[in-house]
């Protein structure tokens, strides 16, 4: 069949997959899958106790299975490549060395600029009293304006955020509130419409086959980051929904201004958690887990040794170090469970979020005027004929060619992060 067409792609996707299925002997997906489940275990025990020689044995278990795995899996370069396939097919660890470097390069010194400015925005304002009942109000109707389709989805209340679609046209995202700090369910809600509308585009004649699915964990990034932070984030976003924001907490943001809130949510600060950290420091985060999980799998660092570098590299790259390991080594779930080579997909989503808005803001003609009059569908229409509606018929890095006409790059990214934030710091 004819490079790229529907038939091509069903043909190419599925062997691929069944390629690296038939590689997996039985037993050993038998053992990480009993892994993962002590794994997760553990790692939340030695959470709750602060201790990470609790959780030691069962990370070690999981990287040496992981090792198997990449082993097993005829890797050409390096184990890495082998794990990262799975979520983002066709990449190679060293083009997201390239990237993620690129990035610490540009970030690591302008964060550390932004560190060295007097000005720091006032933002004491959203930590107070944000009624959950309104929060939901506010998310729904904000989630409806971007386009998330209520008639073939919901949001639901969670502990750990995700979207999950059923069928074709039953697409569920969740959130979670927290009355005292009106940045996570808000930005929580856009992040995951993203990933909703991505799914909602999709061809629902394809359901469950290449051309009806998704590229990659980091192309679904992209969609949720896009409209959680070029849209979600913008003056112009803002511009629309400020004053219906004011209406919802009126005794909360009646005498903030517009400028003194989007500078707030917008303030750049380095912190100990990953999920928490705002669009400048997010992607050294992931930095840190890329090199120490590739450490881990080639053998160059011991478990037992990991908190120490993971504490090493935050004091380096965010100049931060965590005083217990719950804020440190043990945030996140993902080693626990398995997922080796998972984290950069965040990182990219970024990079391929900022390449993408770029572009389509010169096809649309600029972006800014339609969203301060909360006009959301041009852009929405573009994703889904650009994106959502090629399926899995183009790799991550063509259908980024494809669209913008230039090869993946970092650069979009850092300059539309200097383009916004210099000016919230008075940097020229
Ligand atoms: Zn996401």
């Amino acid at each position: 069949a004819e490079k790229y067409s529907d038939t091509e792609t069903v043909i190419r996707e599925l062997k691929r997959e069944w390629n690296r299925q038939i590689k997996l002997p039985a037993p050993l997906i038998e053992k990480l899958t009993h892994a993962s489940v002590r794994g997760q275990h553990f790692w939340q025990e030695a959470r709750r106790q602060d201790d990470f020689k609790i959780f030691q044995p069962a990370l070690e278990e999981i990287i040496g299975l992981k090792q198997q795995e990449a082993d097993a899996l005829e890797f050409t370069t390096c184990r890495y490549d082998a794990l990262l396939e799975e979520y983002e097919p066709y990449e190679t660890t060293s083009n997201v060395r390239i990237i993620l470097e690129g990035l610490r390069d540009e970030l690591v010194p302008f964060v550390h600029t932004i560190m060295g400015c007097e000005k720091t925005p006032e933002n004491a304002f959203l930590t107070k009293h944000y009624p959950i009942g309104d929060q939901k109000r506010l998310g729904r109707q904000v989630a409806e304006t971007l386009g998330f389709d209520f008639s073939r989805g919901r949001l639901d209340t969670t502990v750990h955020p995700f979207c999950s679609s059923l069928a074709p046209h039953d697409t569920r995202i969740t959130t979670r509130y927290d009355a005292y700090r009106f940045p996570t369910a808000f930005f929580g809600i856009l992040h995951e419409a993203g990933h909703g509308i991505y799914e909602q585009g999709l061809r629902a004649d394809w359901y469950g086959l290449p051309p009806g699915e998704t590229i990659s964990l980091g192309i679904h990034e992209s969609q949720s980051r896009l409209w959680e932070n070029q849209v979600g984030r913008s003056l112009d976003f803002w511009k629309y929904h400020f004053s219906l924001l004011q209406s919802y907490f009126p005794t909360v943001l009646e005498r903030v201004s517009l400028d003194c809130f989007y500078a707030a949510i917008n303030d750049v600060r380095p912190s100990l958690i990953r999920v928490e950290a705002d669009e400048a420091t997010y992607n050294l985060h992931i930095l840190i887990r890329f090199e120490l999980e590739q450490a881990m799998l080639n053998g160059d660092l011991a478990v037992r040794d990991l908190p120490e570098a993971w504490n090493r590299k935050y004091q380096d790259d965010l100049g931060i170090c965590p005083q217990n390991v719950a804020e440190g080594v043990l945030q996140d779930i993902h080693w626990s469970s398995g997922a080796i080579g998972y984290f950069p997909t965040y990182a990219l989503g970024n990079v391929y979020s900022a390449q993408f808005f770029g572009h389509a803001t010169e096809d649309l003609g600029g972006c800014g005027t339609d969203f301060s009059e909360g006009q959301f569908e041009p852009l929405r229409s573009w994703l889904k004929q650009n994106i959502h509606l090629t399926g899995k018929c183009y790799s991550a890095r063509e259908l980024v060619h494809r669209i913008t006409g230039k090869e993946l790059s970092h650069t979009y990214l850092v300059d539309y992060l200097k383009n916004k934030l210099s000016p919230l710091y008075n940097l020229s």
